[in-house]
């Protein structure tokens, strides 16, 4: 029997992965959950039917996520992960030893806890001892947060259930206020291709340039993702994406990627015409 995953990516369109078997299913206070073995993703896992990681294609997003910033402000110490259950954004930060300490605030403790049991590729560096996490959410975490942080990553989910105070003004504020004065902020900044994602988009550039000195966005090629084109914002309130770049100090971690160089990290601020566009809507 043929047995697939299905999800619309639009209301005309399917995305569809070929499954081997389900292998979890729960509903959090939060979300439903559900996890998937596949020949092609490997295992992937959905929040409330919206894919989230798979195997396959999870270094992209996770490499450009948190190799971006660190390759601009070598000097990146206290970092703030809002949301990123599955532990990928993580992962890839434990790499730095420059970093001291990274606070993880998680909604949803199911998401982890399933993470832990069926994707160790992603939260296998969630017991590094640099890493705290807090089960709680980030919209509250961060009202109690000032000057705190180099680095705050929003690795969040659609502006839908409980992701959708992580998209709203206030809370680029707060975040505007926990970090430090050499401050970084990295979003997940939707895509600028079908409406509805692109409506997220326009209002996630909006709040943001709003809040901060500088605020670019870059991109990234997500397989997985609807139409596989999909952004990240880079906000400070000091340090420029392309002028800061730090190729020198970058270099010097002598870190192996199977998606970043710097060379890509160059182009994925150069935005196609119809982006640039939009993002001036
Ligand atoms: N790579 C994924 C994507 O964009 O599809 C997102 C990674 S991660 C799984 C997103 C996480 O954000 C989820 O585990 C979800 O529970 C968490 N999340 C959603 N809203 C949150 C909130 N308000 N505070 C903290 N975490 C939140």
């Amino acid at each position: 029997m043929d047995l697939w995953y299905t999800e619309n990516h639009t209301d005309d369109v399917k995305f569809s992965i070929r499954i081997k078997e389900q292998i979890y299913h729960d509903k959090s206070p939060f979300q439903d959950i559900d996890f998937f073995t596949s020949e092609e993703f490997g295992t992937f896992f959905t929040l409330d039917g919206l894919m989230m990681v798979t195997e396959k294609d999870e270094f992209i997003y996770h490499d450009m996520i948190s190799h971006v910033p660190m390759a601009v402000n070598p000097e990146i110490k206290n970092v703030l992960v809002i949301g990123g259950g599955d532990g990928g954004t993580v992962r890839e930060l434990t790499r730095y030893k420059s970093i001291e300490n990274i606070d993880m605030v998680e909604i949803d403790e199911m998401v982890v806890k399933a993470c832990r049991e069926y994707l160790p590729l992603t939260s296998s560096k969630l017991d590094d001892s640099r890493v705290n996490l807090f089960f709680e959410d980030g919209v509250a975490f961060i009202e109690r947060k000032k000057k705190e942080y180099d680095l705050i990553i929003i690795d969040s989910t659609d502006p839908i259930g409980p992701g959708e105070g992580l998209f709203t003004k206030s809370f680029y504020t707060n975040c505007y206020l926990a970090l430090k004065d050499n401050g970084i902020l990295i979003n997940q900044h939707e895509s600028p291709y079908y409406d509805r994602d692109k409506k997220n988009m326009n209002r996630a550039h909006k709040r943001i340039k709003e809040t901060f000195e500088i605020a670019e966005v870059y991109e990234f090629h997500m397989p997985t993702y609807p139409s596989g084109h999909w952004l990240f914002g880079f906000a400070s309130k000091k340090f420029h994406p392309l002028k800061d770049l730090n190729e020198k100090a970058w270099k010097l971690n002598e870190l192996e990627t199977k998606y970043y160089n710097l060379e890509l990290h160059k182009g994925a601020f150069a935005l196609p015409n119809y982006v640039k566009k939009a993002l001036d809507e």
